[in-house]
């Protein structure tokens, strides 16, 4: 273990945490089950209110009310992130991603093995 450089950053913390978001997007399945729809609407959820730069978690809260997550399918899924990161993008002046370009961006993940990246039900 190599003592970090720096502290982590605003940066840093979107950097991983959209890492996260996309990623899951991209792996969340076409026809998800009850649980995982609600799972999805509660991580978003629980990011409005703890993630730790409060500046970010109430600009997000804000965009959330108004347009909540679409949980019903992976394509909607990535692309309700897509256009939530847009919207941050656009609030502090970064270019807009073009959403056709998610799954190019996101769309593939190595595990090690290809059933170690599926989605678990919640079984
Ligand atoms: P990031 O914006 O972190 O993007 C990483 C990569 O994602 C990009 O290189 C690109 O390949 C891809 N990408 C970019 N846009 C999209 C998109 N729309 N869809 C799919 N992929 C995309 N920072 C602030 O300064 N103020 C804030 O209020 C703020 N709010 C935030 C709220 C949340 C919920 C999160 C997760 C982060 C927030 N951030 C905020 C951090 C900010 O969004 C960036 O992560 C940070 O500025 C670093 O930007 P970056 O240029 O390295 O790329």
């Amino acid at each position: 273990y190599q003592v970090p450089a720096g502290p982590i950053t605003k940066d840093d913390l979107g950097r991983a945490t959209w890492t996260l978001l996309h990623t899951l997007a991209a792996q969340y399945p076409d026809t998800p089950t009850r649980r995982q729809q609600k799972d999805v609407k509660a991580l978003v959820d629980l990011l409005t209110r703890i993630y730790p730069c409060s500046d970010c978690a109430k600009h997000f809260r804000e965009l959330v009310r108004k347009k909540p997550p679409q949980v019903a399918s992976g394509e909607e899924l990535q692309q309700w992130m897509c256009m939530a990161h847009n919207d941050v993008n656009q609030s502090i002046g970064k270019p807009a991603f073009n959403c056709k370009m998610a799954n190019a961006r996101w769309g593939t993940l190595d595990c090690g093995s290809e059933l170690a990246c599926s989605m678990d039900g919640g079984h």
